[in-house]
């Protein structure tokens, strides 16, 4: 029986893993230079966590959760998003006396989405979030800390960042009637789908990436006539700030994000080298979102990014070390080999055996793999305690101690 990997789900072996680590290490390096901790929260949560806060009628609700029935019938979902299980763990452990709160985590997410290039139903994401300031500065941090990163990450890759504000919640209420006023007033020119969103979701029509959709949304009515004073100026306060610290930008007046819980600033970082699934990170404020999971009225703002497409642009990364080929070319000095072996591994030093006991086999194994040095045992390294190294590139050997060898390849 030969089982296949479930439908837009995948694997991570070899290249893929070395970068996986990568990223880790280098969002370890962030964290802690931006202050952030990590925090680690269960696969499934109570399906109720999602749907209000994601909003009843986003796509990802509707159409993308993994929802099952435990067998005493609690509703669960496996997590789509990591923004709300971060706030419900902030809330249920009692994290939000200090403020303000900088957490961060990475983990797999889930979502029933058509799967193609750089869109799985399993994925990966990073997030980072602050919770408890209306302050701008913590939208520039997190802006700042996307672009160093991923300049960081991918240094030979344009990658453009977008803003928009979606201002305070009158600007969204008031702009959704406009707006599903002009898309009724257009409807037969929208695409079936966004004809299906005219009146649950107007705004997610503005996402949409059909061309005649598009053609449609040029003139759609704009959230910028919709803002208060202050969401105004705190959208021009953050393009001043982010204009002299040298951040390129462009505003897109119709970058509206997924979900529902977002207002004032919004952002995403996109390259021209993905196709459609071209948004790398995305993020933005969100600040009746704590009060509405049960906690605190505290604002909040943060980011999200996709590690799959993150890797999909890495170069190729060389293993640090070369192995170390191991040869032993008699079953009979086994014991002997494994001690040594044992030896070196324990000072850090990377031994690749491949129980062969047959110099031939050995050596081209060793070629193959790129190996710069082995070591090989035979009957006089065993007598006098010693071992051959062979430096493989040079072609010249030389019996020593295992001291010295250690000594030799520290
Ligand atoms: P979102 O939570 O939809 O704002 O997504 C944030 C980021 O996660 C996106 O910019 C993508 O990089 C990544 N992402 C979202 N959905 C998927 C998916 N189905 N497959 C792979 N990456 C995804």
């Amino acid at each position: 029986m030969k089982i296949k990997p479930v439908r837009g789900t995948h694997d991570f072996f070899g290249q893929q893993v070395l970068k996986y680590r990568t990223i880790q290490d280098l969002i370890s390096h962030y964290s802690a230079i931006y202050n952030f901790e990590e925090i680690i929260t269960p696969i499934f949560e109570s399906t109720e966590l999602f749907k209000k806060p994601l909003g009843e009628n986003s796509d990802v609700v509707l159409k993308e959760m993994y929802t099952f029935k435990d067998k005493n019938e609690d509703l669960l979902t496996l997590r789509p998003e990591y923004t709300t299980p971060m706030i419900r763990s902030a809330i249920s452990n009692n994290l939000l006396e200090k403020l303000p709160k900088k957490l961060y985590g990475i983990g797999p997410m889930f979502r029933r989405e058509r799967p193609q290039k750089g869109r799985y139903r399993q994925f990966n994401q990073i997030n980072f979030e602050i919770l408890g300031t209306h302050d701008i500065s913590a939208d520039i941090d997190l802006i700042i800390l996307a672009n160093n990163f991923l300049k960081n990450l991918l240094p030979q890759k344009k990658i453009n960042l977008f803003i928009n504000s979606l201002g305070d919640k009158n600007t969204l209420s008031n702009f959704r009637v406009s707006l599903g006023n002009y898309f009724k007033q257009n409807k037969e020119k929208l695409t079936e789908e966004s004809q299906s969103k005219i009146v649950s979701n107007p705004i997610r029509i503005l996402d949409s990436k059909d061309p005649t959709d598009i053609e449609i949304n040029l003139n759609a009515p704009k959230i910028s006539d919709f803002y208060s004073n202050e969401a105004k100026e705190k959208f021009s306060n953050i393009q001043t700030i982010l204009k002299d610290m040298s951040v390129d930008f462009s505003i897109d007046m119709n970058l509206v994000r997924g979900l529902d819980y977002y207002c004032h600033t919004v952002f995403e970082f996109k390259t021209l080298d993905l196709g459609s699934q071209d948004t790398l990170i995305g993020g933005g404020r969100y600040d009746g979102l704590t009060k509405l999971l049960g906690g605190p009225d505290i604002p909040g703002v943060g980011w999200a990014g996709g590690i799959e497409r993150l890797i999909m642009l890495m170069d190729d990364i060389k293993p640090l070390q070369k192995t170390i080929h191991l040869i032993i070319i008699n079953e009979s000095f086994k014991e002997y080999g494994l001690k040594v072996a044992n030896q070196l591994r324990q000072k850090n030093i990377n031994i690749h055996f491949d129980y062969k006991y047959n110099l031939k086999k050995s050596l081209s194994n060793a070629n193959q793999l790129g190996a710069r040095y082995a070591i090989i045992i035979g009957e006089e390294e065993v007598k006098k305690n010693l071992c051959t190294l062979k430096d493989l590139n040079k072609n010249v050997q030389e019996k020593k101690t295992i001291e010295n060898i250690i000594k030799d390849l520290s």
